[in-house]
């Protein structure tokens, strides 16, 4: 595994303890591996060239504050300047015009149009409230009409047919009358790709381009391109007037490094990411966020909201609370905590986003291993009773401690042993609540991402 950035320069850095600034002596080291760094997560050449120039000028002279050494104080300029490169804040499709606001995609194929149509029409249709109709004009590919077909359904949008013996213009302009005649918001208009640049494609969209005038061009790109990312895009910003960058497949394991070129060479704002392949895998781009996994720094503000969003902040509040009062910390507790672990989507999902060093240290052995414990703890507890739960007392030393014990080892298929194993567990789990006293997974939170 390729080393991160902080790591190298927390290398190089002790070499340079004590210097106050950075200067044009100690700056190339570390511009060199900045440089490195970028070339591995797959940012062009001229690209990174062109960022190493900016980043030296604005880092020389820069006073090494605090406790902060030259080579973090480098990382921070580094990470401000990627994040001003790759984007100006989060902004949304654009639809201040006539209606039908029309959108047209463009990309390569394989890069995920028809995917993102569909997830833009979700979008479109669930935040912005907007009646959506889209259209394929890809007529070299039925199944991409199809497929358009399925994906435009599961949003809940409309999808105007067209077919393999139509001319893409034709196509258009039946589209727009008909969102026209049935007061559609937004039009969204799919296109053929091909598997590399070629001539006449970039002449169907341009003439497409001409007869839709559309709201929004946006160019929908691989993340996983990585180099090559940079001459699909010069081509297709010659080609049309760029309004936004779509980045799919955000999902992948690449560090991303096509946002930097792509964002650079079109000049155009990336607005969304796409991070899976089902119909709501679709987020606001966040520079400053991916700006550290350009980095290698892992995605700790994904982390810190993946696992605060499944959790039921009032059922959390109470269960703080509980604690804090010396109520207690029940079984009930337990196997409530156990099931929001769950809806955080597990600790697999949250391996996903770590810092790589951290997820390399607790291993996908561990983890698949603490799942499966996780799953036969919660088995046993649902084989309690409510009562048992909210007095683990009748199992810890209650006079029918044994047979009860029994009986819920049967009920979740486990030797006693395992029964007896989560009482331990539940009774050390209590001493940490009390340790903690409320406002636990927030502590911990804070800790995790400061
Ligand atoms: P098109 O030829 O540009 O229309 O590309 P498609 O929309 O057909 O997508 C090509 C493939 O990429 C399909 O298998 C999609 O499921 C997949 N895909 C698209 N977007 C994403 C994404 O954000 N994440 C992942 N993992 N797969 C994606």
């Amino acid at each position: 595994m390729a080393s991160t950035l902080s790591d190298r320069l927390s290398r190089l850095v002790k070499t340079m303890r004590g210097q106050a600034r950075i200067t044009e002596s100690n700056v190339q080291d570390m511009l060199r591996e900045v440089r490195m760094a970028l070339l591995e997560a797959d940012v062009a050449l001229p690209v990174v060239r062109d960022f190493i120039a900016r980043v030296k000028e604005k880092a020389l002279g820069q006073e090494v504050v605090g406790s902060l050494n030259p080579g973090q104080a480098l990382v921070g300029v580094v990470h401000k300047e990627l994040a001003a490169t790759m984007g100006d804040g989060v902004s949304d499709i654009n639809l201040a015009t006539q209606p039908p606001a029309i959108i047209l995609m463009a990309g390569l194929q394989g890069a995920g149009k028809t995917t993102t149509t569909g997830k833009l029409t979700k979008h479109l249709i669930e935040r912005r409230k907007k009646k959506v109709l889209t259209v394929s004009a890809d007529v070299y590919r039925p199944a991409a009409i199809e497929q358009l077909k399925t994906v435009t359904k599961q949003a809940g949008g409309e999808w105007f047919p067209s077919a393999p013996d139509q001319k893409p213009h034709d196509i258009a302009l039946a589209a727009i009358d008909h969102a026209r005649r049935h007061y559609f918001d937004v039009l969204i208009v799919d296109t053929a790709g091909r598997l590399a640049i070629d001539e006449a494609l970039m002449a169907e969209i341009r003439d497409l381009h001409a007869t839709l005038k559309p709201v929004e061009t946006l160019f929908v790109v691989d993340a996983m391109q990585g180099q090559d990312a940079i001459n699909t895009a010069k081509a297709f910003k010659e080609a049309l007037p760029l309004t936004g960058i779509v980045l799919t497949k955000m999902d992948g394991d690449s560090r991303g490094g096509a946002a930097l070129s792509v964002r650079q060479i079109t000049g155009a704002p990336i607005k969304f990411a796409g991070v899976s392949e089902k119909i709501d895998g679709l987020e606001a781009f966040d520079a400053e966020r991916h700006a550290g996994r350009v980095l290698g720094m892992g995605d700790i503000v994904a982390l810190v909201e993946e696992v605060t969003k499944g959790v039921d902040l009032a059922a959390a509040q109470k269960l703080a609370e509980k604690v804090k009062s010396g109520d207690g910390f029940d079984l009930n507790d337990f196997l409530a905590q156990l099931s929001q672990m769950k809806k955080m989507g597990g600790l697999g999902s949250l391996m996903d986003k770590l810092p790589a060093q951290m997820a390399a240290k607790a291993g996908q052995a561990d983890m698949d291993k603490a799942e499966k414990d996780m799953r036969r703890m919660e088995g046993i507890l649902n084989a309690m009773t409510a009562k048992e739960r909210a007095h683990p007392a009748l199992l810890m030393d209650g006079k029918s401690k044994a047979s009860r014990k029994r009986r819920i080892a049967a009920g979740a298929g486990v030797q006693i042993q395992e029964v007896n194993r989560l009482l331990n567990q539940f009774d050390q789990m209590q001493g940490m609540m009390k340790k903690m006293k409320g406002g636990g997974l927030m502590k911990m939170m804070k800790r995790l991402g400061g």
